[in-house]
């Protein structure tokens, strides 16, 4: 047995230290460094010496553009999240909280490839759970293998023996890796078990799924250099109490970012939702007050998404703001922009702000659908409902240009919108005319007032 070391990581950031301290120097965070005990040298050095062995300078133009095929799932949506198919040899993480439905997720596709062997590690279920899913999945494949192991040492062989085209592991903290004495989800093991998966990966040109649960706070549970280390990282969210499921991609080595894939959550699996827009407009008779379509743009994807604001005055001394999908913060400056620029008294008004759908939006074009929801239900007048609107609004309460104007307007015109508001600045280099849409420009707050509430 070689010899044991302890080392001391921070909870927080992964920083390690050779002895405790109690404020972690990487991260600032205090009473966060819990002890691990590593065999430092053995692991350190095998990994070093491979890689610096193999490796020598080659000139630009002798390296050849890898032209290994993706892997195309049947699923258009996990397709589109990691860039257009699965890359051979990488690392992905999947992360969502508990029961979301990453589990069901990833067997949907284990069984879907059925032209691939499929080896699904599993340490939180038995196979039988696990054949129970996928009977109700209603699927099933000659090629998806189950597993039900914790030890990286042990699915190293198992896999050796299988030869798996696609690895999942399910999940990363329930993984050991003997080399360690620490408990499964310790920060040292999920460190070590997902860096002997990358050699792995990276060595045999097999691509490996790890799942990984996220805690309250949103943040993977284990070190934030678990997403550091792997090639691709998708969140996996959504309300539990709604069907709607969301596949964000947070970080893309081979693919852009923010590209998003939207499933419903059935009985019997899920589906993919191709036409997003449909669902997060809410189907209702006539126009209500309080409600604004915003066109947002997630990843390469436009989305029509509906804002409902309450306003409503305060019954306590200190008006509540509340926001859902949608940042608090940038709430709070909207309706300091809206009291200020233009007049509204939203100062005694509590105000609560959905988007509908169980959606989040990050994307500042909203910004504009916001204001006027809020604005729609304070002065419960309604929005006519084939009007949306795409752009951010500045603390002066003009409106800022967005960017992809173009699809924005195109998706809105396919969904049978009569009118975009954008900003003026915007439409610089817009064929206006190409467009089966009225497209209205404005360049303050107030004029989209007058236009939309006379
Ligand atoms: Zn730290």
């Amino acid at each position: 047995m070689a010899k044991t070391k302890t080392l001391y990581f921070c909870q927080n950031c992964g920083a390690e230290s050779p002895k405790w301290v109690g404020k972690c120097p990487a991260c600032g965070e205090w009473n966060t460094f819990v002890e691990e005990v590593v065999q430092k040298e053995k692991s350190a050095s095998g990994y070093i010496s491979s890689r610096h062995t193999v490796n020598k300078p080659i000139a630009i133009q002798e390296v050849e553009a890898s032209k290994e095929a993706r892997i195309i799932v049947p699923d258009g949506e996990l397709n589109r999240v990691l860039g257009g198919g699965i890359v051979p040899g990488s690392l992905v993480l999947i992360g969502g909280e508990p029961g979301i439905g990453k589990s069901t997720l990833m067997l949907q596709i284990a069984l879907n490839l059925s032209h691939k062997r499929v080896l699904y590690v599993s340490g939180e279920e038995s196979a039988q759970q696990i054949k129970m899913r996928a009977d109700r999945m209603e699927h099933s494949s000659e090629n998806c293998f189950i597993l039900t192991e914790t030890a990286t040492t042990d699915i190293f062989k198992e896999v050796k023996e299988l030869d798996p085209d696609i690895l999942v592991i399910d999940s990363i903290q329930t993984l050991t890796s003997p080399k360690m004495e620490s408990a499964a989800g310790s920060v040292g093991q999920v460190k070590e078990c997902t860096a002997e998966l990358m050699r792995f990966a990276k060595e045999n040109k097999i691509p490996v799924f790890l799942i990984g649960h996220i805690t309250k706070d949103g943040a993977i549970a284990g070190p934030k250099v678990l997403e550091h280390m792997v090639d691709a990282v998708l969140q996996f969210e959504g309300d539990r109490h709604l069907s709607y499921r969301i596949l964000r991609t947070t970080k893309n080595r081979f693919g852009s970012t923010n590209e998003l894939g939207i499933y419903e959550m059935l009985n019997n699996g899920l589906r993919q939702v191709s036409n997003p827009s449909e669902i997060l407009i809410s189907q209702k008779e006539g126009d209500v007050s309080g409600t604004a379509i915003g066109a947002t743009l997630e990843g390469n994807r436009p989305l029509l998404i509906e804002i409902q604001a309450l306003v409503s005055t305060a019954t306590y001394g200190t008006p509540q703001r509340s926001a859902t999908g949608f940042d608090s913060k940038r709430l709070n400056m909207l309706l300091a922009v809206l009291e200020k620029r233009g007049g509204f008294r939203l100062g005694i008004q509590d105000v609560f702000l959905n988007i509908a759908g169980g959606i989040r939006v990050e994307d500042p074009a909203i910004d504009l659908a916001v204001c006027v929801a809020i604005i729609s239900s304070l002065e419960e007048i309604s929005v006519s409902s084939k009007a949306c609107m795409a752009g951010e609004v500045g603390l002066g309460g003009e409106i800022r240009a967005v960017n992809r104007i173009d699809n924005r307007i195109a998706e809105a015109e396919k969904l049978g919108f009569e009118v975009i508001i954008v900003s003026r600045f915007s439409l610089k280099g817009i064929d206006q005319s190409k467009y089966n849409i009225e497209i209205k420009a404005c360049s303050r707050l107030s004029e989209v007032v007058s236009y939309l509430f006379g």
